[in-house]
């Protein structure tokens, strides 16, 4: 038997969770989503950030750029919010247009309102296991695999992709789980002997349909965190439908990963206005 995993449901105990806890506290939080120019995609994630704040009873602090926007008037917007007691989260949604640098943007987000965990500071404490708060996505993950009860303890995870804003940060948060984890990426010679081994599967490589039977071993939970749109609606890097009878779970796409990231995303900003 194998358990579709409703993402869906467990994010949304998750939001009315901290919608619970936010409606305890004397200072409404407050997270500031920015986006610059006009990418659709972009424009979409960030709409549905911005109704899940407002339904969490947080403060909407968005700001528009447009897309000729400087890097010293992007930088000046993140300093201004990062000065500002009333902002707790910032996020600066991603990719941004091609003149500007992501990296030194984001490092200028104080690590205590980095909601998004992408800072050079919050990867290191999640390097050292330190306190800190963690890429929304793999922490979306961890919780997926929690609330469905796999054991994440001596358990073999291995993750496909090792970008900073999914596959490495995931590997990390699963040897704090402590899985033993292997990673591969994109000259891994093997990936389907490697694959095979893993009673933990999270693939992130945004290849479409790129894992199927041929990688799972019976039993294992599967974690899909691929998005692409097809002109048939969104799909993910695993062909989910071959792995019926073989995997013990599966996330589907839509309504897997997806909707955690948002979740998580609230969850972080709850924790950086207590903190
Ligand atoms: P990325 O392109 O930055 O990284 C992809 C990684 O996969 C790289 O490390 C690469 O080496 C590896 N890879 C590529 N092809 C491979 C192959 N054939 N075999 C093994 N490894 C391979 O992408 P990303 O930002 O990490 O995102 C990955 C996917 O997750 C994308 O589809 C993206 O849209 C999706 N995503 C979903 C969410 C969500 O909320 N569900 C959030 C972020 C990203």
């Amino acid at each position: 038997m194998t358990t579709f995993i409703d993402g869906k449901a467990v994010a949304l105990r998750v939001r009315a969770q901290v919608a619970a806890e936010v409606a305890t506290l004397s200072r409404k939080p407050g997270l500031a989503t920015i986006l610059v120019g006009d990418d659709p995609a972009s424009a979409v994630y960030v709409a549905g950030k911005r109704k899940a704040v407002r339904e969490a009873g947080m403060r909407d602090l968005h700001r528009y750029l447009p897309a000729t926007v400087s890097q010293g008037q992007v930088a000046a917007v993140l300093d201004e919010l990062a000065a500002d007691p009333g902002c707790d989260g910032i996020l600066l949604q991603l990719p941004l247009p091609a003149h500007l640098d992501p990296g030194a943007l984001i490092d200028r987000i104080p690590a205590g309102k980095d909601v998004d965990g992408l800072t050079t500071h919050s990867a290191g404490l999640l390097a050292r296991g330190e306190n800190g708060l963690r890429p929304c996505t793999p922490s979306g993950v961890i919780e997926l695999l929690a609330s469905e009860g796999v054991k994440m303890r001596g358990a073999h995870a291995v993750v496909v992709g090792r970008s900073s804003l999914v596959g490495h940060p995931m590997a990390e948060m699963l040897l704090h789980h402590d899985a033993t984890v292997s990673v591969a990426h994109k000259h891994t010679t093997d990936l389907a002997a490697l694959t095979r081994t893993a009673d933990i599967l999270v693939v992130a490589a945004g290849v479409p349909h790129l894992i199927g039977a041929e990688h799972v071993k019976p039993g294992a939970a599967v974690i899909d965190v691929g998005i692409h749109r097809t002109p048939h609606g969104l799909t993910g890097d695993v062909r989910t439908t071959e792995l019926r009878g073989i995997a013990a779970q599966v996330t589907p796409v839509p309504g897997g990963v997806g909707p955690m990231t948002i979740a998580m995303l609230m969850a972080n900003t709850l924790r950086a206005a207590r903190r």
